[in-house]
């Protein structure tokens, strides 16, 4: 696999089928698609970023790259995804085959073109804060906001917008008295009335007709900057307005909710960037500390009586508030994407806020999503201060995005699953079949940042061959990936990614098949479909469909004598991927009942942005076992893993978990790692705690941190991840003493199954 990984760090791509089935036929075949997962702007620190503008192909547009074949003497190249001769302009003329320029050197398959100029370096954010929520959340809130008002980089503009039963716009300017502008939380509020209201046409008459969009449309910057103020000039006006922030005051009957209207906060915030910044880069950053029960968006009443949505309740379609909230939402992303502008999502509540109603609307724009009990967790405080580093350990925050791909003429693309709208550029390049964002070969990535990832999911469309023995061993497919963004620097780049693939058809081609599969690859791209299609087809069957697909690819890509169980091996390029399926079964993907739908929406929403290492994680968790009888080393995700003299670390990306076996966690409780001859068991203590550390320094968002005993309560957050080998339904020994109260079954009974399916 390690090839894999190394094509990815040369290009973000990782590919499901690095041979590729050649015909649709051989494709259908194949069960898991053609597909890649890129990551559009990682980083690579010897990348160049070319200072002029990149030469394109005179027919297609798509940009010279070291795939091009180069006629030197005639100064021509041809273009792989059309054939079209392109003369070279003449400030190429001294280019020979020892003379190349960088876009054709062969390891430059990604590179950069910086336009010259255009810099324009602030960042817009607008925070949307809830004040409906209890003092002590307040407090918490209060000084994670005013923590990361003074990380903000000096240049970027800031507003604040506040909300509970109504929504409240503040002015920052340097008035003696805080002045707001007060908002029905019930109803939606227009631009022009919001513009209007808030004294935006004082003194100028008010446009007539047409968009009102920005300081050259009539908008004086005056009105924009009592709003939108530098951070360096408004941190003390902003910190003295949190500072006098008080929690709603309205009284809340013993049997109701409070009144929440996050919607039509959302919305204000969204129509006052409109007709501030439209066009440029801006963020909403919305903080959200319960249920959203007033005005458009509302998730449920105010009634008590009345529970929130669960997933039976959807799954029956019993939610009422369900489908209004959606199209809300849907309505906002819209305007959102076409204004350029990103909302991000901090949900911090015991409760169940919305997560899954907003999710349109963050995963459209590229918005982040976290997801804590309560603004005062290490989970949120560590995550919002992430957001604001910079340098190393920064996200690399970017924005105005769009990413635009060509393809060579028999490929075409069913669409992109991740953080994207589409642009609804349709042409040749479009698959008949629709899978997420599709139909458009552009999208629009209005945030994007190092680690975001799109999975695009391609259609081969090359009719079967007739004579299969013709087919030349130079048979290429060529995919070229264009991102236009904003870096964090403020330059506009470009970012050119060209790949090569082989492809393969007929008899024979299985061996060329099996050499080119990337298990791992596969395994997320599998988890992104299943989700999608989860969320998207009434009657989908999960367990049905991968279980069909596994039995599919096993009795084809194994090796097997027919009818015979006993016989069934696999090539190590498969070896791991019905283990992969079989954890993929049993994850927080497939089993929604465990969850809310806010849990749910907050994990697809995470899977549908991070790569293939990533979402591996997420799909089976790692685990690795410490002790006094060796190093620590990686174990078996099993519950025969559980002993009582080993600490156990499971990463399940979203929770990282330490797990004292019982044996040590008496020692621990005697205190035994305080007393100077026993440093080696103070040493064993101390190992995974900085592993873990290690784990979660890296990670956005910041994982939760389990740290729990043998017997434990919270020793369920291991154990539901272990394979359930031991359970109370077998008889065999019962390793470490730990059995899994489960029904489901384990991966040996599973594996069994599979091959007596398989080979039938
Ligand atoms: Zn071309």
């Amino acid at each position: 696999m390690a090839e894999f990984t190394e094509l990815e760090g040369q290009d973000g791509v990782r590919m499901t089928w690095n041979v590729v089935p050649g015909t649709k036929q051989e494709a259908s075949i194949c069960l898991v698609p053609v597909s890649a997962i890129y990551t559009p702007i990682k980083p690579f620190p010897s990348m160049p970023v070319l200072p002029y503008a990149p030469l394109r192909c005179r027919n297609c547009s798509s940009i010279l790259n070291p795939f091009c074949v180069m006629d030197f003497a005639a100064k021509i190249w041809m273009c792989p995804f059309c054939f079209q001769r392109n003369h070279f302009p003449s400030h190429y003329a001294s280019i020979s085959d020892e003379n190349l320029p960088a876009e054709l050197f062969p390891q430059y398959t990604t590179i950069e073109y910086k336009s010259p100029g255009e810099a324009s370096l602030h960042s817009v954010l607008l925070f949307v804060v809830d004040i409906s929520i209890i003092e002590e959340e307040m407090t918490f809130l209060k000084s994670a906001l005013s923590q990361a008002i003074g990380l903000l980089p000096d240049n970027s503009l800031v507003g604040l917008i506040t909300f509970g039963m109504l929504v409240h716009v503040h002015e920052l300017g340097f008035c003696a008295v805080p002045k707001t502008y007060v908002f029905s939380g019930s109803k939606d509020v227009s631009r022009t009335q919001l513009l209007e209201q808030m004294g935006f046409f004082l003194n100028k008459s008010k446009p007539i007709t047409g968009v009102i969009a920005g300081v050259r449309d009539g908008l004086s910057s005056e009105s924009i900057a009592r709003f939108l103020r530098p951070a360096s000039d408004c941190e003390f006006a902003l910190n003295s307005v949190l500072e006098e922030l008080q929690k709603d005051p309205w009284p809340i009957p013993a049997d109701q909710r409070s009144s929440r209207c996050t919607g039509t906060a959302v919305s204000v915030a969204a129509n006052l960037l409109g007709a501030c910044f439209p066009g440029s880069g801006a963020r909403i950053m919305a903080f959200i500390g319960g249920p959203s029960t007033e005005g458009p968006g509302a998730i449920v009443s105010k009634n008590l009586s009345e529970p929130i949505r669960s997933h039976k309740d959807l799954d029956k379609d019993s939610a009422p508030h369900y489908h209004k909230a959606i199209k809300f939402y849907e309505a906002l992303a819209k305007q959102l994407v076409h204004q350029g502008h990103v909302l991000d999502l901090f949900a911090c509540a015991v409760d169940q806020v919305g997560v899954a109603e907003l999710k349109v609307a963050v995963e459209r724009t590229g918005g982040f999503v976290v997801l804590a009990e309560s603004f005062g967790h290490s989970v949120f405080k560590d995550s919002l201060r992430r957001v604001f580093q910079t340098g190393d350990k920064g996200l690399g925050l970017s924005s105005n995005g769009i990413f635009e791909i060509n393809c060579s003429k028999d490929v075409k693309v069913q669409g992109i699953l991740g953080p994207c709208a589409s642009l609804e550029k349709k042409g040749p390049l479009c698959s008949d079949i629709i899978i997420g964002q599709g139909n458009t070969s552009a999208w629009k990535m209005c945030g994007l940042d190092q680690a975001t990832s799109l999975c695009l999911i391609f259609d081969i469309v090359k009719k079967d061959i007739p004579d299969a023995t013709v087919q030349s061993s130079s048979s290429q497919f060529y995919f070229q990936f264009l991102t236009y963004y904003q870096h964090s620097t403020g330059e506009m780049r470009l970012r050119v990614t060209t790949l090569s693939r082989r492809w393969v058809a007929g008899p024979g081609s299985i061996q060329d098949l099996i050499a080119g599969f990337d298990q791992d690859a596969a395994a997320a791209v599998m988890a992104r479909l299943l989700s999608f299609k989860m969320e998207t087809e009434a009657e989908f069957d999960p367990i049905r469909w991968l279980d069909k697909a596994l039995i599919h690819i096993c009795s084809r890509f194994g090796d097997y004598q027919k009818d015979a169980p006993s016989s069934f091996s696999m090539s190590p390029r498969f070896s791991i991927f019905p283990q992969f399926m079989f954890h993929l079964r049993r994850s927080q993907f497939v089993q929604v009942f465990n969850n809310s739908p806010d849990e749910t929406a907050y994990f697809r929403m995470i899977l549908n942005r991070e790569n293939v290492a990533n979402s591996v994680v997420m799909i089976q968790p790692s685990l690795i076992s410490y002790s006094f009888q060796s190093a620590p080393e990686p174990a078996l995700l099993d519950v025969s893993a559980v002993a009582a003299d080993r600490i156990l670390l499971l990463d399940s990306y979203f929770t990282v978990v330490i797990f004292h076996g019982s044996t040590i966690a008496q020692w621990r409780k005697a205190g035994y790692h305080n007393q100077p001859e026993h440093q080696d068991f103070s040493l064993l203590l101390q190992t995974p705690r900085e592993d873990a550390d290690a784990i979660i320094k890296d990670r956005f968002p910041v994982p939760r941190l389990v740290d729990c005993d043998q017997y434990g309560s919270q020793a369920r957050f291991l154990l539901a991840k272990l394979n359930p080998s031991a359970t109370y339904n077998s008889d065999g020994p019962r390793p470490g003493g730990d059995i899994i109260f489960t029904d489901d079954v384990s991966f040996e009974v599973f594996l069994d199954h599979l091959q007596r399916l398989a080979v039938q």
